[in-house]
Formats: C-alpha cells, sequence, structure tokens
C-alpha cells in the first residue's frame, strides 16, 4: 500500500511535525459536517463529471502524471472562463483539498492551465474559475519554456521579515496593477498532485506569485495589501472598464 499515493498522503497529513504543525491544525479545526460534502458542490459555475463536462474538461483517460505532462494538455484543452471582481466567489475562503477530490481536480487542471497560458497570466487560484477549493497554479516559464507548479493545500510556513515590492495584476482584475509590499522569502509547502510534500523557499516573483496565490484561497486580492483609497479606487475603476466593455 506504500505506493499508493491516497495513503502516503493521509499518513504525511496526520504525521506533520515542527514549525508547520500549527499551519496544518489550523486547517482541520475548521472541519465540519460541510466539508465533507462531494467536490461537486463546491463547483459554483464549473459543470463536473456528473453534470456533463462543459466543454471544459480533457480527456485525462491515461492520466498524466507529472506537472508538466498536465500542463502540457493545456494545448488541446478548452479555457475555462475566469472571474472577474468584485465576484463573490473570489471573497470565499476554500476548503482544504481531499485525497478523493483528486480526480477532479486532474481532470480540470488542463482547463486551467489552458485559461492561465491563454490569458496570459503567471498564476491561477481554484476560486478565480469557481472552484471553493485549496490549489492553485504558478508558471514563470516562457511559453517555449515552460516551468508548471501544481500547488495542492499550499501553506506559508515561514517569511522573513525583510519586506519587497513588487508590481502586480490579476487575471480577476484585468488591466489593473499596483505595488505590493510582501514578505522578500517565504517558505511554502504543498502537495503534489500525487499527494507528496513539497517544500520549497522561494523569492524574488516566485515569493510574490506563491503569495498573491495563496491570498486567492483566503478569499484576498492583491488589493487588499493596498490602502482603502488606493483599493476603492482600482475596484471603481475596474467596474467602469467592465461596464464600458459589456456595452
Ligand atoms: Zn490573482
Amino acid at each position: 500500500m506504500a505506493s499508493d499515493p491516497v495513503t502516503i498522503w493521509d499518513r504525511r497529513h496526520k504525521t506533520q511535525a515542527g514549525p508547520s504543525s500549527n499551519a496544518w491544525h489550523l486547517v482541520h479545526s475548521s472541519h465540519n459536517a460541510a466539508y465533507f460534502t462531494r467536490f461537486n458542490s463546491f463547483c459554483v459555475h464549473v459543470p463536473l463529471a456528473s453534470g456533463g463536462t462543459g466543454g471544459y474538461i480533457a480527456d485525462m483517460t491515461n492520466a498524466a502524471q507529472t506537472d508538466a505532462a498536465i500542463a502540457a494538455a493545456a494545448a488541446d484543452a478548452a479555457p475555462m472562463p475566469i472571474l472577474v471582481a468584485p465576484h463573490a466567489v473570489l471573497r470565499r475562503k476554500t476548503r482544504t483539498v481531499r485525497p478523493e477530490d483528486m480526480a477532479d481536480i486532474r481532470r480540470i487542471l488542463p482547463s486551467m492551465f489552458s485559461a492561465m497560458y491563454e490569458a496570459p497570466g503567471i498564476g491561477l487560484a481554484a476560486p478565480q474559475v469557481g472552484l471553493g477549493l485549496r490549489f492553485a497554479l504558478v508558471d514563470l516559464g516562457e511559453p517555449e519554456a515552460r516551468e508548471p507548479i501544481i500547488m495542492i493545500n499550499p501553506e506559508i510556513l515561514a517569511e522573513t521579515e525583510t519586506l519587497a515590492a513588487r508590481e502586480e495584476g490579476c487575471l480577476s482584475l484585468p488591466n489593473q496593477y499596483a505595488e505590493v509590499t510582501r514578505p522578500e522569502q517565504v517558505r511554502v509547502q504543498w502537495r503534489t498532485v500525487d499527494g507528496e510534500v513539497m517544500e520549497r523557499e522561494v523569492d524574488g516573483l516566485l515569493a510574490t506569485c506563491m503569495q498573491h496565490e495563496i491570498d486567492h484561497l483566503e478569499g484576498i486580492l492583491f488589493v487588499d495589501h493596498l490602502s482603502t483609497l488606493r483599493r476603492n479606487m482600482i475596484l471603481r475603476r475596474l467596474a467602469k472598464e467592465q461596464k464600458q466593455k459589456r456595452s
């Protein structure tokens, strides 16, 4: 049974120790009846396997095992629509991904990569495509040399006191940019699609991007790091532009 990804996942999940234990305990303390509701009920906009594929779900019969192979399948997958602020789903905290969610997530990942690459963007979190689950994608690579990372249940374990300011944008706030100050380096832990634990210390653009995406999983947008005045200005401008776009 040791090679069964689900078993590995559960075993590691229960044996988290050291500095990371608080983070994982916090996640577990939110368990309740709703937590165990099936994945499909968390899909706000996207019909999954039980309700037709809606054209978004690639054929993953021969399930690709690596992030790179899953991302490459984006070429044959229809991009999922990306929700734009102030959509309510973007403000909801996501729930932890369970091993039994992974079959659905694997099916939908190529269409999420497709949406991110088409935009184009360097990160996309599940709530941005209407899914209330704790996972996100990042890829800082070039189109000819992709560097996809799929983060399932990512957590920031540690961060530096040193801060760095970097201009940020967001596919859910199209054409809006602002300088955001965040910890310069962070230690991030997540699980791969196979349930393996990954832990990396990241800095630079990748640190910004991962923090931005993990924020999304808490219902936080980059404008929340700005002053109220600045945030409202950007959100008003976005609303105006979206209205013009529709008319
Ligand atoms: Zn974003």
